[in-house]
């Protein structure tokens, strides 16, 4: 890579951020397209968050990603929230445009492109949502634009899902919140097509599954959005059920090529970042 005086600098701001896969992403992405910019991670402490984001303008830093745990707090410091990140209440790429600080969301956009080369059909499926987090609000958003029937929604805590369906509904497909113990639950599992764990239980060794395996069922397409480990306990429970399984790195690299592209107005190498991610990891 060639620093000089006019490289343009883009970076991550987390915390922590030292496992990010992001930087392999947008670096290698850069070198092949020709691009004089680089990509760094930022160590951002919550309380230096404002003042992290003075600094895009202050030392003129053309775009930065934000993960965990900024993506909703940050709203308040940028000058312009559009759309995709108005709807999610977080955002995860900042774009400085000429000392205008603009948040955009493209976790949703990168899920839905995830479902799509992995060849799932979404639209007109009764699917199952576990989790009301960050991560389940995209999945969601998602799934609406995708066309899909239904939306079952669990939660360890029921009124994060409450919320969330709320606030989500009357925007696409009926969003339903189930709990283990409704009568109905087998019949819901049965009639579901798509499960999506957007919890984070899998991220640690000895994680209980999301759900008591008994409801996974061969016909099922599993998604979990934990990319590290590749295969969480919920995904090896069904490839062994024979059920089509797809982790969440396809959802990494696709939210990273839509954040590209808004940076940069390019269109992004998939095969060449996927790579370098995965070489990463
Ligand atoms: P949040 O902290 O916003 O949400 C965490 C969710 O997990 C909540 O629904 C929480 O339930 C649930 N949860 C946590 N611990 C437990 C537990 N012990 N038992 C049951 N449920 C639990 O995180 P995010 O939504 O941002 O992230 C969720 C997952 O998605 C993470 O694993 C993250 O790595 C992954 N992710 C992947 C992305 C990708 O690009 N592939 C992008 C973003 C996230 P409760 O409400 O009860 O606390």
């Amino acid at each position: 890579m060639r620093i000089d005086g006019k490289t343009k600098v883009y970076g991550i701001f987390g915390w922590p951020v030292e496992h990010t896969a992001s930087p392999a992403l947008h670096n290698a992405a850069f070198e092949h397209l020709g691009i004089n910019a680089c990509y760094v991670p930022f160590p951002v402490e919550t309380v230096d968050l404002e003042k992290a984001v003075e600094g895009i303008r202050a030392a003129g830093v053309c775009g930065v990603n934000v993960t965990v745990p900024h993506k909703m707090e940050i709203l308040r410091y940028l000058d312009e929230v559009k759309d995709s990140a108005v709807r999610l209440r977080a955002a995860n790429v900042v774009v400085n445009r000429d000392g205008v600080l603009l948040g955009y969301n493209t976790d949703a956009e990168g899920f839905r492109r995830a479902l799509e080369h992995a060849g799932v059909e979404a639209a007109d499926q009764d699917v199952v949502v576990l989790g009301a987090g960050g991560a389940a609000r995209s999945v969601v958003r998602a799934f609406q634009k995708a066309g899909v029937t239904s939306i079952a929604l669990f939660n360890r805590t029921r009124e994060k899902a409450v919320l969330l369906a709320e606030e989500f509904s009357g925007f696409g497909a009926p969003i339903d919140v189930w709990s283990f113990s409704d009568p109905d639950v087998d019949t819901l599992f049965e009639n579901s097509m798509i499960l999506v764990n957007a919890t984070s239980l899998g991220l640690r060794d000895g994680d209980p599954l999301p759900l008591e395996g008994k409801y996974i069922r061969q016909k099922h397409t599993l998604i979990d959005l934990i990319y590290e480990p590749r295969e969480t306990r919920f995904l090896a429970t069904g490839r062994e059920r024979g059920a089509l399984t797809i982790n969440g790195y396809g959802m990494l690299v696709f939210q990273a090529m839509e954040a590209f592209t808004l940076w940069t107005g390019e269109k992004p190498p998939l095969k060449v970042m996927w790579d370098a991610g995965l070489e990463k990891l």
